[in-house]
C-alpha cells in the first residue's frame, strides 16, 4: 500500500441556482474526464446529484428538452459504471419542490440538506437510493451505494441526517472541512476535532469524534494559498474564465434575476487575517495549472509528516466548470502521476471501503 490513497470525487451536477444544461455542464466534461482517466490509467468516483434528476423527471411531460436531458443524464451515469468508474450519491436540496417555468427552474433557498425537514430528508435519500440502484444494477449486479458527498458541504444539524445515512447502509460521508463557515446555510465546521484523518462521527455533532460505528467521515484536505498564488488564481478566474462560462448562452430568454441571484451559500467566510488569508481545500475545475500544482505540492508536503500508510486524500472536482480548461486539468493529473508515483495511489470510495478502510487508521473515541 502506498503512503496516500488519492480519491478524486467529482460533483456531477448543473449550477447551484439550477441554471445550465446536462449536455454542456455534465455529459461533455464527464466524458472528457473519463477519457483522460483511461489515458493515464486511473479510476475515480462520480458523486451524482440525484435531487436534480428527480426534479427533471417530475417535469418530464412538460418539455422535450427536459426529456432529452434526463436521457443524457442516465446514459452518462450508466456509461460511468460500464467504464469501471465508481458512482456515489450527492444531493442538492434546493431542488426539492422546484418550480418549472420554461425554460427555467426556480429553486428553493435552502442549500443544506441538514436543514431540510426530517421527512423530506428521508424521502429524498430513500428515493435516491432506489433510483440509482435500479438504474445501475442491470449493468453492475453487485453495485452498492456507500458514500455521500453533501451538497454545498452541508450536514448540520447532523443527528437525524447521519442516522438516516446509517439506516440506508452508507459507510463514508464527505463534505466537512476545517474552519468552513457559511452562516446563510447554517454550516459551521469551526472546531472540527479531526481535520485530516478519517474519523467516526458523533451523530449529535458531526464535528466531534464519536465511538466506532457504521459511518466514517473523511474531511476535505484543507489548503491555504499564499498571496501570490491567490492573486494568480483570481486573475485567471476573472479574466480568462468568466466569459467562457456565462450561463446566459444556454437560453433564448434573459435569465430572471430571481433565478440568477439564488445563492444559498452567499456569505461563505473565506477570508481571515494573516499571511494566508484564504482557506479552501484541494479542488480542481477552472483553475490554472500553476495553482493546481502548488495546491497539491503543499498538501502533499503537509501529509508526508503523518505517520502510517494508506491515508486517504480527497480531491474535489467540479466537471460543470471544466469547459475551456481541459488543458490545465489534463496537464495537472499527468503531473501528479509522474511526480508522485512513489507515494500516491489513485482509488475510488468503493475501493477504499472494500480494500483499505479496515487496514488503515480511522480515529474513533477509543483512540483519544
Ligand atoms: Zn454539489
Amino acid at each position: 500500500m502506498k503512503k496516500f490513497l488519492l480519491i478524486i470525487e467529482d460533483d456531477f451536477e448543473v449550477l447551484g441556482n439550477g441554471l445550465g444544461n446536462v449536455a454542456y455542464h455534465q455529459y461533455l466534461p464527464a466524458n472528457f474526464l473519463m477519457n483522460l482517466c483511461d489515458e493515464i490509467g486511473i479510476k475515480m468516483s462520480f458523486m451524482v446529484d440525484v435531487a436534480h434528476v428527480l426534479e427533471l423527471k417530475k417535469n418530464a411531460a412538460r418539455s422535450s428538452d427536459i426529456r432529452f436531458q434526463i436521457l443524457l443524464w442516465e446514459e452518462t451515469v450508466k456509461q460511468m459504471v460500464d467504464r469501471g468508474f465508481d458512482v456515489q450519491l450527492h444531493l442538492h436540496p434546493q431542488w426539492l419542490n422546484a418550480t418549472y417555468k420554461e425554460p427555467f427552474f426556480y429553486l428553493g433557498d435552502n442549500w443544506n440538506l441538514g436543514r431540510s425537514k426530517q421527512d423530506e430528508q428521508e424521502i429524498l435519500i430513500k428515493n435516491s437510493v432506489e433510483y440509482l440502484t435500479n438504474l445501475i444494477t442491470p449493468i453492475k449486479k453487485d453495485y452498492k451505494l456507500s458514500t455521500f458527498k453533501a451538497g454545498s458541504w452541508g450536514l448540520q444539524p447532523s443527528e437525524n441526517l447521519l442516522a438516516l445515512f446509517d439506516k440506508y447502509n452508507f459507510k463514508i460521508i464527505c463534505g466537512l472541512r476545517k474552519d468552513m463557515h457559511i452562516p446563510s446555510a447554517g454550516i459551521d465546521y469551526r472546531g472540527l476535532e479531526e481535520d485530516t484523518l478519517p474519523y467516526c462521527p458523533n451523530y449529535k455533532d458531526v464535528r466531534k469524534v464519536g465511538k466506532n460505528g457504521n459511518l466514517v467521515i473523511i474531511p476535505l484536505a484543507y489548503y491555504s494559498p499564499d498571496f501570490v498564488t491567490l492573486s494568480r488564481l483570481l486573475y485567471h478566474l476573472k479574466v480568462k474564465m468568466r466569459k467562457k462560462q456565462d450561463p446566459s448562452i444556454f437560453y433564448n430568454k434573459s435569465i430572471p434575476n430571481e433565478v440568477y441571484s439564488n445563492n444559498g451559500i452567499k456569505n461563505k467566510k473565506i477570508l481571515k487575517f494573516g499571511m494566508h488569508p484564504y482557506l479552501t481545500h484541494l479542488k480542481f475545475s477552472n483553475e490554472p495549472f500553476s495553482y493546481l500544482k502548488k495546491s497539491f505540492d503543499t498538501v502533499h508536503k503537509r501529509f508526508l509528516k503523518l505517520e502510517g500508510n494508506g491515508i486517504p486524500i480527497i480531491f474535489e472536482s467540479h466537471t460543470k466548470h471544466y469547459m475551456g480548461n481541459y488543458n490545465n486539468i489534463s496537464k495537472f493529473l499527468k503531473y501528479i502521476i509522474t511526480q508522485y508515483n512513489e507515494t500516491v495511489e489513485f482509488i475510488t470510495f468503493s475501493d477504499y471501503i472494500n480494500n483499505y478502510m479496515s487496514k488503515t487508521k480511522v480515529i474513533c473515541n477509543e483512540d483519544i
